[in-house]
């Protein structure tokens, strides 16, 4: 699948940031979810506008903006209120540069020994992804959690993608986890 969608065939589009999309530790599942927000493919509600649908578009997990890729990934309150938790735990991380794609292109962070380290290698891709799933929560099953319970499953994703890679022990990654709980 990562010589379908980042080799030849899509040589042609600009500037794509695949290093970034596709990486190892991470399941393909959630890089292919990666390369389809990286095209702003993702049928957010003014995609779907775009696609001829007569929809009112307002954001599910605010209330208040237009649902778009950049307000749900990198703009939105609730997106913001858990990169602030997130950070609590993991250290400071460069969300900086406005649209999503530049933050995408901006993500390189070497990992080290440290859990942080492993947590906030995968934290791009864990809190997209868990964002996207509790936006679907709330439109497809009526259902949703709050900031917290969101931060607490995309920090949980970022430790359990390290951990079957084998890059981090995983006694001390859950006790790493279990000592933060107050910080999420
Ligand atoms: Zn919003």
């Amino acid at each position: 699948m990562y010589r379908i969608l980042a080799g030849e065939k899509f040589k042609g589009v600009r500037d794509f940031p695949a290093e970034s999309v596709w990486r190892q530790m991470i399941p393909t599942k959630v890089c292919a979810f990666m390369w389809l927000v990286a095209h702003k493919r993702i049928l957010t509600l003014d995609n779907l506008k775009k696609r001829g649908w007569q929809l009112a578009n307002t954001c599910e997990l605010c209330g208040v903006e237009e649902e778009s890729i950049d307000h749900i990934l990198s703009q939105c309150g609730f997106v913001v209120e858990i990169w602030t938790r997130m950070q609590r735990v993991c250290g400071a991380l460069d969300l900086s540069g406005g649209d999503f794609i530049t933050i995408i292109r901006r993500w390189s962070l070497a990992v080290d020994d440290s859990v942080e380290s492993c947590v906030r290698f995968g934290a791009l891709h864990a809190v997209s992804w868990q964002v996207w799933l509790e936006r679907n929560r709330r439109v497809f099953k009526g259902t949703r959690l709050q900031a917290r319970g969101v931060t607490r499953k995309a920090v949980r994703d970022s430790l359990d993608w390290a951990i079957a890679c084998g890059k981090l022990d995983k006694g001390l990654g859950l006790s790493w986890l279990a000592g933060r709980q107050h910080l999420l």
